[in-house]
């Protein structure tokens, strides 16, 4: 701790006290005078105050010295501030200083940087010395702000060619007998490329400016899906070395895609978008300058990357055996063919256990491989039985109604209810039929099909049919 007097200054206020104050009585000692006390601490009382003021008044002027200097101080920073602030606006660093500003909310970390809040003034020399290092704390933020601007102009380029393609395809009937490419293959062709890419991106681009590049679409599609007819058959040809572009129509070529294992059949199979396709395509993104319109878009060229297509020689085989069990020609049947069969019920004799049958669709059965079907001939009640089941199950959004217009986007999906209150509400419809949905693009067979149903049912009702 501080002493508050040193010893001499005390020696010296004890001296004066002594003198001041004591004074001898008639015996000789020195003893105190009150009247002489009181005016010694008087006098003591209005000296401390002085000292205490001019203390004060000490303290004052230097602390005003002090803030005046940092006052200059903050004065040269901030011109300095100013200073690099005008530089780097003109060197067209703007954006990158506003958006380095909005981003650390405050917290200032760039003008707080070593070397740029410094109390000092720039000079040409200085500034030479500290733009390298400023440069490369801004350069992250322009290459955000850079991706960031691109990928606001591009994607809706590709959106905007996206949408005059799907409008195309929609127009062409015969596209949908034959397939068509996915719009992933569409920028892997290029057509539009030149138009994206080589608009300035301040310039807005509208639909129209696609216009001439439409006209490479007939002639692309063509050889498009030539080519991959053509990889196709020879899919299938490693199985069945005779296939041909007509073995891809039948019914029993079932393909399967090894990532989602949905089953699917020529030539929906091209429309195939795999829900569990990583974004992986990111070969050759540096044609695109680093976006990748792939991941953008939402979408792959058709059997690349994570999809693979296969032909499913066991599924083909069983698919066989459940047409012919129905009464249908696996040589001839076509996949419309199939609908045939939806009103067919089959029994599997193996699970009968005390009055209890079992009894199904032909998908189910398909799947279901552990039951040997027959079919049977339903009664009314043994249908309705089966559709009521079916239709508590029908939770998924796999149908869409056949009565309202397509359109380039897809018809709406709905699941049965839905799809029953629709077609009272729209169409009238008051009994549902099956000519009046059909299954929705992506509709997987697999995990869709009605599971099969146990029921004690009279042994008289619901006997064999005859196979054909
Ligand atoms: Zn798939
Ligand atoms: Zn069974
Ligand atoms: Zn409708």
């Amino acid at each position: 701790m501080e002493e508050l007097f040193s010893s001499s200054t005390f020696k010296s206020i004890s001296d004066d006290y002594g003198k001041s104050v004591k004074v001898l009585n008639d015996a000789g000692q020195r003893v105190t005078d009150e009247q002489k006390l009181a005016a010694w601490r008087l006098l003591m009382n209005t000296k401390r105050t002085e000292h205490q003021h001019y203390t004060r008044l000490c303290e004052q002027w230097s602390k005003g010295q002090r803030d005046s200097r940092e006052d200059e101080l903050r004065e040269i920073r901030q011109q300095r501030r100013s200073q690099i602030e005008d530089r780097l606006i003109e060197l067209g660093w703007g954006p990158e200083l506003r958006e380095r500003l909005r981003q650390e909310n405050g917290s200032d970390d760039f003008w707080n940087h070593k070397l740029i809040r410094q109390s000092k003034l720039l000079t040409d020399r200085l500034w030479d010395q500290i733009t390298p290092t400023v440069f490369e704390l801004l350069q992250p933020v322009r290459d955000r702000r850079l991706r960031v601007e691109q990928i606001n102009v591009l994607k809706p380029r590709y959106e905007a060619l996206k949408r005059c393609y799907d409008i195309y395809i929609f127009q062409q009937e015969n596209l949908k007998k034959s397939g068509f490419p996915p719009f992933g293959d569409v920028i892997e062709s290029h057509i539009g490329y030149d138009i994206i890419f080589n608009t300035p991106y301040e310039q807005l681009l509208s639909e129209d400016a696609f216009h001439e590049e439409l006209k490479k679409l007939p002639d692309f599609i063509d050889d498009w899906n030539k080519r991959k007819t053509q990889e196709l058959v020879e899919i299938v040809q490693k199985d069945i070395p005779e296939a041909t572009v007509d073995t891809l129509g039948l019914v029993k070529t079932v393909f399967c895609c090894q990532s989602c294992n949905a089953l699917l059949w020529y030539p929906a199979v091209f429309q195939h978008r795999c829900r569990t396709h990583l974004h992986t395509h990111a070969s050759n993104l540096d044609i695109y300058h680093g976006f990748n319109p792939y991941d953008q878009l939402d979408t792959v060229p058709w059997n690349k990357h994570s999809t693979r297509i296969l032909f499913s020689k066991t599924l083909s085989i069983s698919l066989s055996l459940i047409m012919q069990t129905c009464g249908l020609d696996p040589d001839t049947a076509l996949l419309e063919d199939l609908d045939s069969l939806d009103d067919v019920i089959l029994e599997c004799k193996n699970c009968y256990h005390n009055g209890r049958r079992t009894f199904m669709r032909w998908s189910r059965a398909y799947f279901g491989q552990s039951h040997v079907p027959t079919p049977v001939k339903p009664s009314e009640q043994l249908q309705q039985k089966l559709l009521d089941s079916e239709k508590s199950k029908g939770g998924h959004m796999i149908y869409t109604c056949d009565h309202c217009p397509d359109t380039p986007m897809g018809k709406q999906r709905r699941n049965y209810g839905d799809l029953c209150s629709h077609l009272l509400q729209e169409h009238g419809k008051e009994r549902v039929t099956r000519k009046d949905w059909s299954h929705g693009p992506s509709f997987n067979l697999f995990e869709k099909a009605p599971s099969h149903i146990v029921l004690e049912w009279p042994e008289d009702d619901a006997n064999d049919t005859p196979q054909i």
